[in-house]
C-alpha cells in the first residue's frame, strides 16, 4: 500500500537515512517495510527555539497500519495525466501580447493544443535584454521598449523568483510548476512550501520556455510592440503592430500592469474598465544576519536566508501597512519603463546569500485618495506616475534610486550620506517625504517601528529605505465575462496582472493556463 505521512520532524540538514527512521518511527515499524520513500511538502518550522523542517511524504509500506493517526492515511496511487490533445483548427492563429509569466504559459498551452500561436513582445529576448539591463543599473542608460520591465520572461525576469500564492488550484499549479521544472528549476520547488527560483535560474528557464513554444509550432517575435485591435461588430479582427495588420478573431492580453500605453487605448477603444484597489509604499534594506536572528535564532547554512512577513492594522488616522514580496539575501533594484519615472523593487539569485534582506512595505491606496483624470478610470495609474517623477527627480534625475536611512525617515530629519554598505549602489540620499504622499509618509512613520518589534534585535539605525514602490498591483481591471473574454469585446482575453485578476508570477501563470483553457473551450 502507498502511504502519506505529514508532520515528519527533522533537523534542518536532515540526512535521507534520518527522513527514512522518522517515517518508519511514524509507522511504527522497520525501514526494511518501507519502500520508495518521496517527499512531497516540506516547510520550515520556526516556532521553536531552533527551527525545524516539517516533511510530509509518501512511502510504499508492507506492514499494516498499526492505529488511527490523523498524520498517516493510505492513499491511491496516482495516475499519469492523460495524453495530450492536438485537436484541429481551421480558424486564423490565435495572438498573444506580452512574454511575461502569464503570456508564456497561455502561448504554451495554446502551442500544446496545436494552435500554433503568435507571440509578440516589446521587448528584447533574454540575453540582449539583461545586457541592457545591466546598463541601465550601471550607468543609467534607459531604453523605453526593453528594460527591467518590458522584454521576455516580463517584469518576473530580474526578480526573486518567489513561486508562492495564494491560489488553491492546486491542478494547474502543478502544471505550471513542471513545465518549470522541464525547461530547468529545480524539481526543490515542487516540494517547497515556500519555493522560489531566482534571477539567474530566471535567465536560463525563460529562454527553455520561448523554445518550447517554438517547437510545438508557436512563433515568436521580439522588438514587435502592439498597438492597437481591429473591431468589427463588437469582435476582435485582427491586431496592429510594426506597420502590419495580424488578422486573428483572439487575442490575448497579457501586457503586464507597466503598459500604461495600453490601459489608455483599451479606454479609448472602449474596451470597459474599471478602477482597482493598490498599494504603494517604500522598500526596507536590513542586514540579512538580523533577520536569520530574528526568525532562526541564527545562521543556519542549510536553510539559506530567513524571510518575513510583517502587518499592521489600521490606527487612528494610520492606514494598514504590510510587508510584500521580502527577498532574502537579495538586491534592492531600480525599475523603469517610462523617461523620467523611477521605481524600485528587490530580487534576489537562487542561493540568496547576498548580506542584505529587502521587503516593500506598503500602504493601500483608495480611489478617493487622488484626483479625476481626464480618462477617470486610469486616476489611479496618474497616482502613480506622479510619485514616481517625485523619486526620479529625487534621486538626481539619472535613475539612481532616492534613499534614506530608516532613523533620519522617522525624525523627519534631514538625510545624511547613506552607508557604504548596501546592495543598490546607484542610490542617493534624499528626504523621502517628499517623494511619498503625506498619507503614505505619516502611516510608515508610525506603522515601521511597530512592526519591525517583530523581528527582535533589528536595528533602526541599520535599516535604509528607498523609494518609491508603485507597481505592486494593478490600479486598473480590464472587464472580463465568465467565458474569460472582455464583457464589452469578444475575442480579447485580457490575462495576467495587467488584467486585474492576477498580481505575482504563479496566479499570472496560473491566468496564462486559465485563458489559454477557455479559447480552446470556445472552439
Ligand atoms: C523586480 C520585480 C520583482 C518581482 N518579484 C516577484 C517575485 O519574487 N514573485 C512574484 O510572484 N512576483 C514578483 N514580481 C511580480 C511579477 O513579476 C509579476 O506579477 C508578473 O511578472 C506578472 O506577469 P504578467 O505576465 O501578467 O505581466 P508582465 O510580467 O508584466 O509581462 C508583460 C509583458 O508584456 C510586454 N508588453 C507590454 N506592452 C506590450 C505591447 N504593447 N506589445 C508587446 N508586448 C508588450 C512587456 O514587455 C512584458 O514583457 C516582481 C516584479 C518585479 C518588477
Amino acid at each position: 500500500m502507498i502511504v502519506r505521512i505529514s508532520q515528519l520532524n527533522l533537523p534542518p540538514e536532515y540526512s535521507p537515512r534520518q527522513l527514512l527512521q522518522a517515517a518508519a518511527r511514524a509507522l511504527r515499524s522497520n525501514p526494511e517495510a518501507l519502500s520508495n520513500l518521496t517527499t512531497v511538502r516540506r516547510s520550515i518550522d520556526a516556532r521553536g527555539r531552533s527551527p525545524r523542517i516539517t516533511v510530509t511524504a509518501d512511502v510504499t509500506f508492507s506492514g499494516t497500519l498499526r492505529r488511527r493517526d490523523r498524520n498517516v492515511r493510505e492513499i491511491e496511487p496516482q495516475s499519469p495525466p492523460p495524453p495530450l490533445v492536438r485537436a484541429p483548427h481551421n480558424g486564423p492563429r490565435p495572438l498573444v501580447v506580452g512574454a511575461g509569466p502569464a503570456g508564456l504559459m497561455a502561448a504554451l498551452a495554446l502551442a500544446e493544443s496545436g494552435r500554433k500561436p503568435l507571440l509578440i513582445e516589446r521587448g528584447e529576448a533574454t540575453g540582449p535584454r539583461a545586457a541592457r539591463v545591466t546598463g541601465f543599473w550601471k550607468q543609467g542608460t534607459f531604453d523605453r521598449e526593453s528594460n527591467v520591465l518590458y522584454g521576455e520572461g516580463g517584469a518576473g525576469l530580474f526578480s526573486d523568483g518567489k513561486l508562492t500564492s495564494r491560489s488553491k488550484d492546486r491542478p494547474r499549479i502543478r502544471r505550471f510548476f513542471e513545465t518549470l521544472v522541464a525547461c530547468g528549476a529545480s524539481p526543490d520547488i515542487l516540494i517547497d512550501a515556500e519555493p522560489h527560483l531566482g534571477s539567474d535560474v530566471l535567465e536560463a528557464l525563460v529562454p527553455a520556455l520561448r523554445h518550447r513554444i517554438e517547437s510545438l509550432g508557436g512563433e515568436v517575435r521580439f522588438g514587435t510592440r502592439f498597438e492597437r485591435l481591429e473591431i468589427e461588430d463588437g469582435a476582435v479582427r485582427g491586431a496592429v503592430f510594426a506597420e502590419e495588420t495580424f488578422r486573428t478573431d483572439c487575442c490575448v492580453l497579457a501586457t503586464g500592469h507597466s503598459a500604461r500605453d495600453i490601459y489608455r487605448m483599451l479606454a479609448e477603444q472602449g474596451v470597459p474598465l474599471e478602477q482597482k484597489p493598490f498599494a504603494v509604499g517604500v522598500r526596507l534594506e536590513i542586514p540579512q544576519p538580523r533577520i536569520d536572528t530574528a526568525q532562526w535564532g541564527g545562521p543556519f547554512p542549510a536553510l539559506g536566508s530567513a524571510s518575513f512577513r510583517l502587518t499592521r492594522r489600521e490606527e487612528g488616522d494610520a492606514r494598514s501597512c504590510y510587508s510584500f514580496c521580502m527577498c532574502p539575501g537579495g538586491l534592492v533594484i531600480a525599475c523603469a519603463s517610462s523617461e523620467g519615472l523611477l521605481t524600485t523593487n528587490g530580487m534576489s539569485l537562487s542561493k540568496r546569500d547576498l548580506p542584505f534582506g529587502n521587503a516593500g512595505f506598503l500602504v493601500p491606496v483608495r480611489p478617493d485618495d487622488f484626483p479625476a483624470d481626464s480618462v477617470p478610470v486610469l486616476a489611479g495609474i496618474e497616482f502613480q506616475r506622479r510619485m514616481e517623477a517625485a523619486a526620479f527627480a529625487a534621486g538626481g534625475s539619472d535613475y539612481s534610486l532616492p534613499a534614506q536611512r530608516l532613523t533620519e525617515f522617522l525624525a523627519e530629519a534631514t538625510p545624511s550620506a547613506l552607508p557604504t554598505e548596501r546592495s543598490c549602489t546607484r542610490a542617493r540620499p534624499a528626504a523621502l517625504r517628499e517623494v511619498l504622499p503625506e498619507f503614505v509618509a505619516d502611516t510608515l512613520t508610525q506603522a515601521l517601528p511597530k512592526m519591525l518589534r517583530g523581528l527582535r534585535g533589528v536595528v533602526l539605525d541599520e535599516g535604509l529605505l528607498y523609494a518609491g514602490e508603485t507597481r505592486s498591483s494593478s490600479p486598473v481591471r480590464v472587464l472580463r465575462g465568465e467565458d474569460s473574454q472582455s464583457t464589452g469585446l469578444r475575442g480579447l482575453y485580457p490575462c495576467g496582472e495587467g488584467s486585474g485578476y492576477a498580481g505575482g508570477i504563479v496566479s499570472s501563470g496560473l491566468d496564462g493556463l486559465r485563458i489559454a483553457e477557455a479559447i480552446l473551450t470556445a472552439g
